[in-house]
């Protein structure tokens, strides 16, 4: 028989007991009345969006729990969450909840809240910054790579000019001060 392998991995992280008076009665319909979440309030905890998920074994608030966490009216703990951030937009929760409730949707709006109230971690405000100073969320850096491919040394006919003049008048332009 095979020996069990050793499991390695953050460790299961109890959530703090729940803070009733500190609940916001509003988030639930916050949610509700935006258009992915008509159905949020037919979940029924099943779990199946975190069993589908592929980054929900590193997570703290795993999806079904984030979910749970909306209906409670946790509104501070969803927005202040790494984990909204964190989510890959796979859809895999979303395809498979059996209550259609638009689970990848919902956190963006939930992103979109939060980016409001300006709670984003620093690494997405960094791609942001990018984005609105040089038009681009990655440069192409590694020159060498491009020559392996027999590729011309830098990306012909891309400019940013107009596309960063397009993002400075965004929300994302405002957020990172690139409208000032
Ligand atoms: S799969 Fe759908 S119904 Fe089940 S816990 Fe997730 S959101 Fe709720
Ligand atoms: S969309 Fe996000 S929450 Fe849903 S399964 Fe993918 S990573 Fe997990």
């Amino acid at each position: 028989m095979a020996e069990t392998e050793e499991k390695t991995g953050p460790p299961v992280t109890l959530i703090d007991p729940i803070d009733m008076s500190q609940l916001d009665p509003k988030f639930r319909e916050e949610i509700s009345s935006m258009p992915n979440g008509e159905e949020l309030s037919a979940c029924f905890a099943c779990s199946t969006c975190t069993a589908a998920c592929p980054i929900a074994n590193q997570w703290n608030f795993k999806p079904h729990q984030l979910i749970r966490m909306m209906l409670l009216g946790m509104r501070a703990e969803v927005l202040s969450s790494k984990e909204i951030w964190e989510c890959l937009t796979c859809f895999e929760c979303q395809e498979r909840c059996p209550q259609k409730v638009r689970v990848t949707d919902i956190f963006f709006d939930c992103k979109n809240l939060a980016a409001e109230e300006g709670i984003v971690p620093e690494n997405i405000l960094a791609l942001a910054r990018s984005l609105i100073e040089k038009g681009q969320l990655y440069e192409v850096i590694n020159d060498w790579e491009r020559e392996d491919l027999n590729l011309e040394p830098e990306v012909p006919g891309l400019s940013t000019e107009e596309l960063k003049s397009i993002l400075k008048g965004t929300r994302t332009g405002k957020l990172v001060g690139g409208d000032e």
